[in-house]
Protein backbone atom coordinates (compact mmCIF):
# COMPACT_ATOMS: atom_id res chain seq x y z
CA UNK A 1 0.00 0.00 0.00
CA UNK A 2 1.61 3.58 -1.23
CA UNK A 3 0.96 6.94 -0.42
CA UNK A 4 1.72 9.36 -4.02
CA UNK A 5 3.55 12.25 -3.95
CA UNK A 6 3.71 14.82 -7.08
CA UNK A 7 5.59 17.97 -6.66
CA UNK A 8 6.11 20.43 -9.07
CA UNK A 9 6.17 18.37 -12.09
CA UNK A 10 6.63 19.88 -15.43
CA UNK A 11 6.40 17.87 -18.82
CA UNK A 12 6.73 19.56 -22.28
CA UNK A 13 7.10 18.01 -25.35
CA UNK A 14 8.53 20.72 -27.70
CA UNK A 15 6.33 24.14 -27.31
CA UNK A 16 3.31 21.84 -25.68
CA UNK A 17 3.48 22.33 -22.09
CA UNK A 18 1.74 18.99 -21.07
CA UNK A 19 1.55 19.15 -17.08
CA UNK A 20 2.29 22.45 -15.69
CA UNK A 21 3.53 22.61 -12.52
CA UNK A 22 1.55 20.07 -10.92
CA UNK A 23 1.23 19.07 -6.94
CA UNK A 24 -0.40 16.34 -5.39
CA UNK A 25 -0.97 14.16 -3.05
CA UNK A 26 -2.77 10.44 -3.12
CA UNK A 27 -3.20 9.00 0.14
CA UNK A 28 -2.54 5.37 0.84
CA UNK A 29 -5.48 3.14 0.02
CA UNK A 30 -7.13 6.50 -1.89
CA UNK A 31 -9.30 6.50 -4.99
CA UNK A 32 -8.32 9.69 -6.93
CA UNK A 33 -9.65 10.46 -10.39
CA UNK A 34 -8.00 12.52 -13.14
CA UNK A 35 -10.92 14.60 -14.70
CA UNK A 36 -10.43 16.40 -17.72
CA UNK A 37 -11.25 16.88 -20.99
CA UNK A 38 -9.07 15.15 -24.24
CA UNK A 39 -5.61 16.25 -24.14
CA UNK A 40 -5.56 18.07 -20.48
CA UNK A 41 -2.78 16.34 -19.38
CA UNK A 42 -4.53 12.96 -17.84
CA UNK A 43 -2.86 10.19 -19.15
CA UNK A 44 0.95 11.97 -19.71
CA UNK A 45 0.79 12.69 -15.62
CA UNK A 46 -0.39 9.21 -15.26
CA UNK A 47 2.68 7.97 -17.32
CA UNK A 48 5.28 10.27 -15.29
CA UNK A 49 3.80 8.51 -12.06
CA UNK A 50 4.07 4.64 -13.86
CA UNK A 51 7.92 5.58 -15.08
CA UNK A 52 6.76 5.04 -18.80
CA UNK A 53 7.49 9.38 -19.26
CA UNK A 54 10.24 11.45 -17.31
CA UNK A 55 9.08 14.80 -16.13
CA UNK A 56 12.08 17.60 -17.14
CA UNK A 57 11.45 19.16 -13.19
CA UNK A 58 9.66 17.62 -10.05
CA UNK A 59 9.91 15.01 -8.02
CA UNK A 60 7.76 11.60 -7.97
CA UNK A 61 7.80 9.67 -4.65
CA UNK A 62 6.28 6.62 -3.40
CA UNK A 63 5.65 6.07 0.17
CA UNK A 64 8.10 9.06 0.80
CA UNK A 65 11.00 7.13 -1.91
CA UNK A 66 11.77 9.51 -4.78
CA UNK A 67 10.91 7.83 -7.50
CA UNK A 68 12.38 9.50 -10.39
CA UNK A 69 15.19 7.14 -11.80
CA UNK A 70 13.43 3.72 -11.15
CA UNK A 71 12.34 2.40 -13.71
CA UNK A 72 8.73 1.12 -14.46
CA UNK A 73 9.30 -2.43 -13.22
CA UNK A 74 10.66 -1.29 -9.81
CA UNK A 75 7.87 0.79 -8.90
CA UNK A 76 5.46 -2.06 -8.21
CA UNK A 77 2.94 -0.63 -9.98
CA UNK A 78 -0.12 -2.25 -11.83
CA UNK A 79 -1.13 -0.11 -15.09
CA UNK A 80 -3.90 -0.74 -17.49
CA UNK A 81 -4.07 1.36 -20.56
CA UNK A 82 -7.02 2.47 -22.47
CA UNK A 83 -5.66 0.40 -25.45
CA UNK A 84 -5.23 -3.35 -23.87
CA UNK A 85 -2.19 -4.85 -24.36
CA UNK A 86 -2.69 -8.50 -24.68
CA UNK A 87 -0.26 -11.73 -25.49
CA UNK A 88 -2.03 -13.01 -28.61
CA UNK A 89 -0.51 -16.61 -28.58
CA UNK A 90 -1.60 -16.85 -25.04
CA UNK A 91 -5.20 -18.04 -23.91
CA UNK A 92 -7.16 -15.88 -21.81
CA UNK A 93 -6.23 -18.24 -18.92
CA UNK A 94 -2.78 -17.41 -19.05
CA UNK A 95 -2.66 -13.44 -19.98
CA UNK A 96 -4.68 -12.75 -16.70
CA UNK A 97 -1.94 -15.75 -15.05
CA UNK A 98 0.93 -13.88 -16.21
CA UNK A 99 1.71 -11.52 -13.45
CA UNK A 100 1.43 -14.03 -10.87
CA UNK A 101 3.65 -16.86 -12.95
CA UNK A 102 6.02 -14.25 -13.16
CA UNK A 103 6.29 -14.24 -9.63
CA UNK A 104 6.35 -18.31 -9.04
CA UNK A 105 2.97 -18.17 -7.16
CA UNK A 106 2.07 -21.49 -6.58
CA UNK A 107 -0.60 -22.97 -9.19
CA UNK A 108 -3.48 -23.72 -6.84
CA UNK A 109 -3.35 -19.99 -5.63
CA UNK A 110 -3.21 -18.56 -9.89
CA UNK A 111 -5.84 -21.32 -10.46
CA UNK A 112 -8.03 -19.28 -7.82
CA UNK A 113 -7.29 -15.95 -8.42
CA UNK A 114 -7.47 -16.25 -12.17
CA UNK A 115 -11.10 -18.01 -11.76
CA UNK A 116 -11.97 -15.07 -9.06
CA UNK A 117 -11.32 -12.48 -11.12
CA UNK A 118 -13.09 -14.10 -14.55
CA UNK A 119 -15.76 -14.32 -12.50
CA UNK A 120 -15.78 -11.02 -11.44
CA UNK A 121 -15.41 -9.89 -15.05
CA UNK A 122 -17.77 -12.06 -16.90
CA UNK A 123 -15.36 -13.51 -18.59
CA UNK A 124 -14.93 -17.70 -17.57
CA UNK A 125 -16.32 -18.61 -20.48
CA UNK A 126 -13.59 -17.46 -22.82
CA UNK A 127 -10.34 -18.48 -20.58
CA UNK A 128 -9.65 -21.20 -23.03
CA UNK A 129 -9.74 -18.62 -25.87
CA UNK A 130 -7.26 -16.78 -27.72
CA UNK A 131 -7.72 -13.23 -27.45
CA UNK A 132 -7.94 -12.53 -30.81
CA UNK A 133 -11.06 -13.91 -31.69
CA UNK A 134 -12.50 -11.62 -28.51
CA UNK A 135 -14.49 -8.31 -29.02
CA UNK A 136 -13.08 -5.03 -27.89
CA UNK A 137 -14.78 -4.76 -24.68
CA UNK A 138 -13.65 -8.63 -23.87
CA UNK A 139 -10.30 -8.11 -24.30
CA UNK A 140 -10.58 -4.93 -21.79
CA UNK A 141 -11.83 -6.83 -19.11
CA UNK A 142 -8.96 -9.21 -19.66
CA UNK A 143 -6.20 -6.12 -19.52
CA UNK A 144 -8.37 -5.65 -16.38
CA UNK A 145 -8.13 -9.24 -15.01
CA UNK A 146 -4.11 -9.18 -15.56
CA UNK A 147 -3.88 -6.24 -13.15
CA UNK A 148 -7.14 -7.15 -11.05
CA UNK A 149 -4.88 -10.59 -10.16
CA UNK A 150 -2.13 -9.19 -8.62
CA UNK A 151 -1.45 -7.09 -5.65
CA UNK A 152 0.85 -4.14 -6.28
CA UNK A 153 1.14 -0.81 -4.68
CA UNK A 154 -0.47 1.39 -6.82
CA UNK A 155 -3.01 0.59 -9.71
CA UNK A 156 -2.99 3.41 -13.08
CA UNK A 157 -5.96 3.11 -14.73
CA UNK A 158 -6.01 4.72 -17.98
CA UNK A 159 -9.49 5.23 -19.68
CA UNK A 160 -10.06 1.15 -18.68
CA UNK A 161 -13.54 1.01 -19.75
CA UNK A 162 -13.52 3.21 -23.11
CA UNK A 163 -14.48 -0.01 -24.75
CA UNK A 164 -17.25 -1.48 -22.78
CA UNK A 165 -21.05 -0.98 -23.58
CA UNK A 166 -23.41 1.06 -21.58
CA UNK A 167 -24.42 -1.72 -19.36
CA UNK A 168 -21.21 -3.52 -18.79
CA UNK A 169 -19.55 -0.05 -18.06
CA UNK A 170 -21.53 0.64 -15.20
CA UNK A 171 -21.34 -3.38 -13.71
CA UNK A 172 -17.61 -2.91 -14.22
CA UNK A 173 -17.58 0.43 -12.44
CA UNK A 174 -19.47 -1.11 -9.37
CA UNK A 175 -16.87 -3.68 -9.16
CA UNK A 176 -13.72 -1.84 -9.84
CA UNK A 177 -14.91 0.72 -6.42
CA UNK A 178 -15.84 -2.72 -4.56
CA UNK A 179 -12.73 -4.57 -5.36
CA UNK A 180 -10.42 -1.32 -4.86
CA UNK A 181 -12.12 -0.90 -1.24
CA UNK A 182 -11.56 -4.68 -0.89
CA UNK A 183 -8.01 -4.68 -1.84
CA UNK A 184 -7.27 -1.47 -0.27
CA UNK A 185 -4.55 -0.58 -3.12
CA UNK A 186 -4.04 3.22 -3.72
CA UNK A 187 -5.58 3.43 -7.29
CA UNK A 188 -5.17 6.42 -10.14
CA UNK A 189 -8.18 6.06 -12.55
CA UNK A 190 -8.45 8.35 -15.63
CA UNK A 191 -11.22 9.05 -17.56
CA UNK A 192 -12.98 12.36 -19.21
CA UNK A 193 -16.38 10.91 -17.96
CA UNK A 194 -17.73 12.79 -14.98
CA UNK A 195 -20.38 10.70 -13.88
CA UNK A 196 -18.24 7.97 -13.85
CA UNK A 197 -15.31 10.48 -11.96
CA UNK A 198 -18.44 11.23 -9.79
CA UNK A 199 -19.45 7.37 -8.82
CA UNK A 200 -15.97 6.16 -8.34
CA UNK A 201 -14.05 8.64 -6.52
CA UNK A 202 -13.00 9.41 -3.48
CA UNK A 203 -11.33 12.72 -4.44
CA UNK A 204 -11.52 14.37 -8.19
CA UNK A 205 -8.71 16.16 -9.65
CA UNK A 206 -9.93 18.29 -12.12
CA UNK A 207 -7.41 19.25 -14.72
CA UNK A 208 -7.23 21.39 -17.69
CA UNK A 209 -4.31 22.44 -20.26
CA UNK A 210 -2.11 20.64 -17.89
CA UNK A 211 -3.21 22.64 -14.59
CA UNK A 212 -4.70 20.83 -11.87
CA UNK A 213 -7.93 23.08 -11.58
CA UNK A 214 -9.39 21.80 -8.17
CA UNK A 215 -9.03 18.65 -6.06
CA UNK A 216 -11.72 17.66 -4.40
CA UNK A 217 -14.73 14.97 -3.26
CA UNK A 218 -17.25 14.44 -5.61
CA UNK A 219 -19.45 16.78 -3.67
CA UNK A 220 -16.91 19.31 -3.24
CA UNK A 221 -16.18 19.76 -7.00
CA UNK A 222 -20.04 19.79 -7.95
CA UNK A 223 -21.14 21.74 -5.43
CA UNK A 224 -18.15 24.54 -4.58
CA UNK A 225 -16.33 24.41 -7.92
CA UNK A 226 -13.38 27.14 -7.53
CA UNK A 227 -12.84 27.92 -10.91
CA UNK A 228 -15.38 28.79 -14.06
CA UNK A 229 -13.80 25.64 -15.67
CA UNK A 230 -14.95 23.45 -13.14
CA UNK A 231 -18.14 24.61 -12.76
CA UNK A 232 -19.07 24.76 -16.49
CA UNK A 233 -17.56 21.19 -16.44
CA UNK A 234 -19.06 19.52 -13.81
CA UNK A 235 -22.88 18.46 -14.29
CA UNK A 236 -25.05 17.10 -17.40
CA UNK A 237 -26.63 19.66 -18.20
CA UNK A 238 -23.86 21.80 -17.28
CA UNK A 239 -24.19 24.79 -14.87
CA UNK A 240 -26.04 28.26 -15.98
CA UNK A 241 -23.88 30.73 -16.53
CA UNK A 242 -24.47 34.24 -17.27
CA UNK A 243 -22.70 37.65 -17.75
CA UNK A 244 -23.89 40.23 -14.91
CA UNK A 245 -22.54 43.31 -13.74
CA UNK A 246 -22.65 44.55 -9.56
CA UNK A 247 -24.33 47.38 -8.72
CA UNK A 248 -26.41 49.33 -6.08
CA UNK A 249 -30.17 49.56 -5.42
CA UNK A 250 -31.53 51.77 -2.02
CA UNK A 251 -27.86 51.11 -0.74
CA UNK A 252 -27.69 47.10 -1.03
CA UNK A 253 -25.40 45.36 -3.52
CA UNK A 254 -27.49 43.85 -6.60
CA UNK A 255 -26.29 41.73 -9.53
CA UNK A 256 -28.02 43.12 -12.96
CA UNK A 257 -28.24 40.59 -15.50
CA UNK A 258 -26.78 41.74 -18.79
CA UNK A 259 -28.57 43.21 -22.07
CA UNK A 260 -31.79 42.80 -18.89
CA UNK A 261 -33.57 44.88 -16.51
CA UNK A 262 -33.58 42.09 -14.07
CA UNK A 263 -31.79 42.19 -11.17
CA UNK A 264 -30.80 39.58 -8.66
CA UNK A 265 -30.85 40.26 -4.77
CA UNK A 266 -28.13 39.01 -2.66
CA UNK A 267 -27.76 37.78 1.12
CA UNK A 268 -25.99 40.40 3.46
CA UNK A 269 -23.17 37.61 3.61
CA UNK A 270 -22.84 37.87 -0.27
CA UNK A 271 -22.90 41.23 -0.16
CA UNK A 272 -20.06 41.26 2.74
CA UNK A 273 -18.19 39.09 0.00
CA UNK A 274 -18.37 41.18 -3.03
CA UNK A 275 -17.64 43.87 -1.39
CA UNK A 276 -14.14 42.65 0.04
CA UNK A 277 -13.31 41.37 -3.63
CA UNK A 278 -11.18 42.99 -5.76
CA UNK A 279 -12.53 45.65 -7.40
CA UNK A 280 -14.09 44.75 -10.56
CA UNK A 281 -17.68 45.27 -11.95
CA UNK A 282 -18.06 42.05 -14.58
CA UNK A 283 -18.67 38.83 -12.95
CA UNK A 284 -20.60 35.45 -13.75
CA UNK A 285 -23.27 34.13 -12.13
CA UNK A 286 -23.77 30.30 -11.88
CA UNK A 287 -26.78 28.21 -11.18
CA UNK A 288 -27.30 24.32 -11.86
CA UNK A 289 -30.49 23.86 -13.73
CA UNK A 290 -31.72 21.79 -11.21
CA UNK A 291 -31.62 24.83 -8.15
CA UNK A 292 -34.04 26.56 -11.27
CA UNK A 293 -37.88 25.99 -9.90
CA UNK A 294 -40.08 26.91 -13.12
CA UNK A 295 -43.63 27.75 -12.39
CA UNK A 296 -46.50 28.84 -14.41
CA UNK A 297 -47.72 32.00 -12.03
CA UNK A 298 -45.73 34.93 -11.04
CA UNK A 299 -45.65 34.73 -7.33
CA UNK A 300 -42.89 36.35 -5.69
CA UNK A 301 -39.10 37.24 -7.11
CA UNK A 302 -39.17 35.22 -10.37
CA UNK A 303 -37.43 35.96 -13.40
CA UNK A 304 -39.41 35.58 -16.58
CA UNK A 305 -38.61 33.01 -19.71
CA UNK A 306 -40.18 31.37 -22.62
CA UNK A 307 -39.80 28.30 -23.48
CA UNK A 308 -37.51 27.51 -26.63
CA UNK A 309 -36.71 23.88 -26.87
CA UNK A 310 -37.97 20.94 -24.32
CA UNK A 311 -35.60 17.40 -24.08
CA UNK A 312 -37.90 14.91 -22.51
CA UNK A 313 -35.24 12.67 -20.84
CA UNK A 314 -38.23 10.25 -18.95
CA UNK A 315 -37.30 10.59 -15.61
CA UNK A 316 -37.22 14.48 -16.17
CA UNK A 317 -37.46 17.07 -18.94
CA UNK A 318 -34.66 19.57 -19.75
CA UNK A 319 -36.18 23.09 -20.97
CA UNK A 320 -34.08 25.08 -22.93
CA UNK A 321 -35.27 28.66 -22.21
CA UNK A 322 -34.91 32.53 -23.23
CA UNK A 323 -34.75 34.69 -20.07
CA UNK A 324 -36.67 37.80 -20.19
CA UNK A 325 -40.53 38.79 -21.41
CA UNK A 326 -39.48 38.64 -25.59
CA UNK A 327 -38.38 36.39 -28.33
CA UNK A 328 -37.17 38.80 -30.27
CA UNK A 329 -34.43 40.17 -28.88
CA UNK A 330 -31.12 40.39 -30.10
CA UNK A 331 -28.97 38.69 -27.64
CA UNK A 332 -31.12 36.41 -26.11
CA UNK A 333 -29.67 34.65 -23.24
CA UNK A 334 -30.24 30.73 -22.97
CA UNK A 335 -30.70 28.72 -19.41
CA UNK A 336 -31.51 25.14 -18.62
CA UNK A 337 -33.70 24.21 -16.12
CA UNK A 338 -34.78 20.43 -15.00
CA UNK A 339 -38.43 19.56 -14.70
CA UNK A 340 -40.42 16.86 -13.48
CA UNK A 341 -42.25 15.38 -16.64
CA UNK A 342 -45.76 16.36 -15.37
CA UNK A 343 -44.95 20.58 -15.79
CA UNK A 344 -46.86 20.25 -19.02
CA UNK A 345 -45.53 23.19 -21.29
CA UNK A 346 -45.15 23.71 -24.86
CA UNK A 347 -42.57 26.01 -26.94
CA UNK A 348 -43.15 29.19 -26.70
CA UNK A 349 -45.20 29.30 -23.11
CA UNK A 350 -44.23 31.54 -20.87
CA UNK A 351 -43.18 30.49 -17.91
CA UNK A 352 -41.22 31.72 -14.23
CA UNK A 353 -38.39 30.69 -12.62
CA UNK A 354 -37.39 31.15 -8.95
CA UNK A 355 -34.30 30.33 -6.88
CA UNK A 356 -32.62 29.87 -3.70
CA UNK A 357 -29.97 32.69 -3.48
CA UNK A 358 -27.49 30.40 -1.51
CA UNK A 359 -27.51 27.98 -4.81
CA UNK A 360 -26.24 30.76 -6.71
CA UNK A 361 -22.39 30.91 -7.79
CA UNK A 362 -20.19 33.99 -8.21
CA UNK A 363 -17.27 34.12 -10.42
CA UNK A 364 -14.79 37.05 -11.01
CA UNK A 365 -14.86 37.23 -15.12
CA UNK A 366 -11.26 38.19 -15.16
CA UNK A 367 -9.77 35.92 -12.85
CA UNK A 368 -12.06 33.06 -13.85
CA UNK A 369 -12.14 32.56 -9.29
CA UNK A 370 -14.87 31.68 -7.47
CA UNK A 371 -16.18 34.51 -4.90
CA UNK A 372 -18.59 31.58 -3.38
P1 LIG B 1 -7.02 12.06 -23.86
O1 LIG B 1 -8.19 12.07 -22.93
O2 LIG B 1 -7.37 12.47 -25.25
O3 LIG B 1 -6.23 10.79 -23.78
P2 LIG B 1 -5.16 13.45 -22.06
O4 LIG B 1 -5.82 14.38 -21.13
O5 LIG B 1 -4.78 12.12 -21.52
O6 LIG B 1 -6.04 13.28 -23.37
P3 LIG B 1 -2.38 13.71 -22.84
O7 LIG B 1 -2.39 12.48 -23.69
O8 LIG B 1 -1.71 13.61 -21.52
O9 LIG B 1 -3.88 14.23 -22.61
O10 LIG B 1 -1.75 14.90 -23.68
C1 LIG B 1 -1.49 16.18 -23.14
C2 LIG B 1 -0.88 17.06 -24.24
O11 LIG B 1 0.42 16.60 -24.56
C3 LIG B 1 -1.67 17.06 -25.53
O12 LIG B 1 -1.61 18.36 -26.07
C4 LIG B 1 -0.92 16.08 -26.40
O13 LIG B 1 -1.08 16.38 -27.76
C5 LIG B 1 0.51 16.27 -25.94
N1 LIG B 1 1.31 15.03 -26.05
C6 LIG B 1 1.10 13.89 -25.38
N2 LIG B 1 2.03 12.96 -25.71
C7 LIG B 1 2.84 13.54 -26.63
C8 LIG B 1 4.00 13.11 -27.36
N3 LIG B 1 4.49 11.89 -27.20
N4 LIG B 1 4.55 14.00 -28.21
C9 LIG B 1 4.07 15.25 -28.37
N5 LIG B 1 2.99 15.71 -27.70
C10 LIG B 1 2.37 14.88 -26.85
Amino acid sequence: MAEIRLENIVKRYGNVVAVKDFNLVVDDQEFVVFLGPSGCGKTTTLRIIAGLEHPEEGNILIDGQRVNDLSPADRDIAFVFQFYALYPHLSVYDNIAFPLKAVKVEKSEIDYQVKRVAEILQITEFLSRKPGVLSGGEMQRVALGRAMVRQPKVYLLDEPMANLDAKLRIDTRAEIKRLQHEIGATTIFVTHDQVEAMSLADRIAVIHQGVLQQIGTPNEVYNKPKSLFVAGFMGSPTMNLLDVACTTNNGDLVLKLNHTDIQIDLSQQQQSILNGSESTSDFVLGIRPEHLTASMEEVGRKLPALVHLIEPLGAVNILDLRLGNHQDTNEPILLRVRTHPTFNVDIGDRIWLDFDEKQLHLFNKNTEQALW
